[in-house]
């Protein structure tokens, strides 16, 4: 942990205690989140679905800075196996603080092109996989009268983006989803928001063409592509005590593309 994340008085980092799970933290934002978190003392849930070595490095890498984290496969597009996961979880550790919902795929193409299955795809991994964990784990985050979901939507999400119809809907869902269980869970002391990343640089971006790329960066006002770090600093507000009267709202963090 570094000495900076640590409350100066206790020598604790503000998330000490908790337990948090990041989906999709094998790679990019969510590992970046992941690690954030640890840093700031929570124990966290490595989630991945294909990655596992990475995975188990990035547990690896938390252990070695002084935190605490542990990997759970699972493909969060699949209702039964996340409630498996979920129940796994709760018995290791009795509850569950701090729900990131970061897993998400991209399958780009022009609507007139674009498969049923690659729609498909993405609805049923970005959309249907953070309704999963947050349908299994509503009634321990109802029970424990608190509770923080943060779902890591995009830029795509707000603005739409041609060629992404599929991506943006599945973005756009996940905006609503937020802002309706944030109504339904506000009263029982559980806080549900979204961060709208904008052009950031992982593998999903580093997977365009240079065309592409030189267009992202060319939308952002700030002129450069945001790191993963910026992501995990909003994640962590969100996820802490600091932003304990927010909820349903979703922030941009993304350079300016969203004005
Ligand atoms: P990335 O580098 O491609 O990583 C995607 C992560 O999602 C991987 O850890 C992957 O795990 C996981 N994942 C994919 N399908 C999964 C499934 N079915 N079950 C569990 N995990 C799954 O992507 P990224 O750029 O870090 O993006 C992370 C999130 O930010 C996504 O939701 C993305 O839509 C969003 N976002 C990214 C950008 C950007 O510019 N990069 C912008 C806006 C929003 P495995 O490898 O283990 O399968």
């Amino acid at each position: 942990m570094a000495e900076t994340d640590k409350n100066p008085r206790t020598g604790e980092g503000e998330l000490a205690g908790r337990i948090a799970l990041v989906t999709g933290a094998s790679r990019g934002i969510g590992r970046g989140i992941a690690k954030k978190l640890a840093s700031l003392g929570a124990t966290v849930l490595v989630n991945y679905n294909g990655s596992e070595e990475k995975a188990r490095a990035v547990a690896a890498e938390i252990v070695s800075d002084g935190g605490k984290a542990q990997c759970v496969g699972c493909d969060v597009s699949d209702f039964a196996a996340c409630g498996s996961m979920i129940e796994e979880i709760i018995k290791e550790y009795g509850r569950v603080d701090i729900l990131v919902n970061n897993a998400g795929v991209t399958r780009d193409n022009l609507i007139m092109r674009m498969s049923e299955e690659d729609y498909d795809r993405v609805l049923d991994t970005n959309l249907k996989g953070a309704f999963n964990t947050i349908r299994h784990l509503s009634k321990h985050f109802l029970k424990q009268r608190s509770g923080k979901i943060v779902n890591i939507s995009s830029v795509s999400g707000v603005l739409g983006n041609a060629g992404q119809a599929n991506y943006s809907a599945s973005k756009a869902g996940l905006i609503g989803l937020t802002k309706s269980v944030a109504r339904e869970l506000a009263s029982r002391g559980v806080c549900v928001n979204a961060v709208a990343p904008g052009f950031i640089d992982t593998d999903m971006t580093q997977a365009l063409s240079e065309k592409a790329r030189e267009a992202g960066v060319a939308a952002v006002p700030m002129g450069k592509m945001g790191s993963v770090e910026d992501i995990a600093e909003t994640v962590a507000f969100l996820a802490g005590d600091r932003s304990n009267y927010i909820t349903g709202q979703v922030i941009c963090v993304d350079g300016g593309m969203a004005i």
